[in-house]
């Protein structure tokens, strides 16, 4: 989930994505009208920096998951630090022991 700031209407907004390639966001999730769901095909946090990248009017200001953020060699989708950093995002917040991907960081922000 990324709060995304929109130089065009001065508003912000929030992008969920998930690891999996679904195409829309499962009604349970409820999301509100300032929700988007993100499709990819690759993980949530790869799949919002092409949504931003293919849409510059978004700014990412803030963002999180709920397992951390993958590097080079632990996915076979990409290199979602890399890709994070390469926006000028900081990446960091408590830190997450964990086996699969070891970078232990799951936040992300502007500045
Ligand atoms: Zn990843």
């Amino acid at each position: 989930m990324v709060r995304v700031y929109n130089t065009e209407t001065g508003k912000m907004e929030i992008l969920v994505a998930t690891d999996t390639p679904q195409r829309t966001a499962p009604p349970r999730w409820g999301l509100t009208p300032d929700e988007r769901f993100v499709p990819g095909p690759g993980h949530a946090e790869q799949a919002i920096v092409d949504y931003v990248n293919d849409n510059p009017k978004y700014q990412i200001v803030e963002g999180g998951g709920n397992r951390n953020i993958c590097q080079k060699g632990e996915s076979e989708t990409g290199d979602c630090l890399a890709a994070l950093q390469g926006e000028g995002l900081r990446t960091g917040g408590n830190y997450n022991p964990g086996t699969r991907y070891t970078s232990g960081l799951r936040h992300f922000w502007w500045g």
